[in-house]
């Protein structure tokens, strides 16, 4: 028996655990401190109502025999397929109900869908990174070419002819950067793409903090994308699902490589390894789609972005630079005064003890960047940028 040797390329990753060290070891040694945590990409608030009310009732059709759901679709039930259909519809994308997918999360679907590409295709990510991308390659064992994303470039890299690779990522808005393409960059995606027989995968799990009409939600609202993308979505964000676990995959049928759809290669992968989302959590998720479900999810969404607004404000007033924040729940901004990521983690902690995540944990061209997210409650993002504020980053 010979193990899969790929995964001992992978490096291990620090980020977190590290995080979690230096606070605990702060906490400790400075008892009765509030620490207040704007490092996390997890949702704070619960479930909306009609979600709640939608799962309780399909509970109850599971204790009832002629109600009870064994084995699903694997690929998911249409009355959640039909109102995602709808939900592009309003973005002028139509979609065929078969061309969704339920999935329980983007990660999973964004690892998965490597199943079905060759090892020897070469994969193109961003510099910094939603570190997913990068191992679930280096398991496969497919080499990876980074393209820097960095302040020059706005945080949002056009591709070059050094860049061609077979797989791409793309994620916008993005993690950790919040940097969202408009439709003209993406169209410079897609048309590349297109010329080089790749394909990208365009990773839309914040797709619902967009608020800018102009900006794209979905690859698919460029033209030629159909022929050249897969789309991965996720009700984490948008819904607060990140423990309840449902999302979704776009596989257009026009997606052709080597005369094969892609469309169905993935159905047969998802019919096999896959069992299909849970129809109690398939009926919460259909909530979000009513017409009092979308008003409350917004109300959770509006909620983050609020809070997003009272960070960018804050670092307005201080002059520091930044990204995100307007489209997207991520803050990222550049560490005053030339520090380095874990420099300024430390300061941060130790001075105003607010706890973020240091942008070299994306990557190379991370360092010197920080990550603030919006996911925390009201008041303690108030409290957090008060401290901010009233605390002279001047003197760092
Ligand atoms: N894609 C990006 C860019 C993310 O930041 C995350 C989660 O943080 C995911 C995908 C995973 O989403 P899910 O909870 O649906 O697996």
């Amino acid at each position: 028996m010979k193990i899969n040797k790929n995964y001992l390329n992978l490096e291990a990753s620090y980020l977190f655990s590290t995080i979690a060290n230096k606070v605990k070891a702060y906490s400790e040694a400075n008892p009765g401190k509030h620490i207040i945590k704007l490092g996390i990409g997890d949702v704070t608030l619960p479930l909306c109502k009609d979600v709640v009310i939608a799962m309780e009732r399909a509970v109850l059709e599971m204790g009832v025999q002629d109600t009870f759901r064994g084995y699903g679709p694997e690929q998911g039930y249409d009355f959640l397929k039909t109102p995602i259909k709808e939900y592009y519809s309003k973005h002028n994308v139509s979609l065929d109900i078969d061309e969704i997918f339920i999935s329980d999360g983007a990660k999973s679907d964004l690892g998965n869908i490597l199943d079905l590409f060759d090892t020897d295709n070469t994969v193109l990510v961003q510099d910094p990174v939603y570190p997913v991308y990068v191992d679930t390659n280096i398991m496969a064992g497919r080499k990876i070419k980074y393209l820097n994303s960095n302040a020059e470039n706005g945080f949002l890299p056009l591709p070059t002819e050094n860049d061609k690779a077979d797989i791409i990522y793309l994620c916008s808005p993005n993690n950790p950067t919040g940097a969202v393409y408009n439709k003209e960059q993406l169209k410079q995606w897609v048309d590349f793409a297109l010329e080089n027989n790749s394909i990208i995968l365009f990773d839309a799990a914040y797709e619902c903090f967009i608020s800018d009409e102009t900006l794209p939600r979905s690859i698919f609202e460029i033209e030629g994308a159909k022929k050249c993308a897969i789309e991965f979505c996720s009700f984490s964000k948008t819904a607060g699902f990140t423990g309840t676990r449902c999302g979704y995959t776009v596989v257009p049928k026009d997606l052709v490589y080597e005369d094969t759809m892609i469309n169905k290669l993935w159905l047969r992968r998802q019919t096999t390894k896959f069992n299909g989302v849970p129809y109690i959590v398939q009926k919460g998720a259909a909530a979000i789609f009513t017409e009092n479900g979308q008003k409350e999810i917004m109300e959770n969404i509006n909620y983050y972005k609020e809070n997003a607004k009272i960070i960018t404000d804050a670092l307005d007033k201080l002059g520091i630079w930044y990204t995100g924040g307007t489209n997207s729940p991520y803050i990222w901004l550049k560490c005053p005064n030339g520090m380095k990521s874990w420099e300024f983690f430390d300061y941060l902690l130790n001075n105003v003890q607010i706890v973020g995540t240091p942008g070299s944990g994306f990557g190379e061209n991370g360092e010197g960047y920080f990550r603030l997210t919006s996911f925390g409650s009201r008041e303690n993002t108030i409290e957090a940028m008060d401290r901010l504020l009233k605390h002279s980053l001047a003197n760092v």
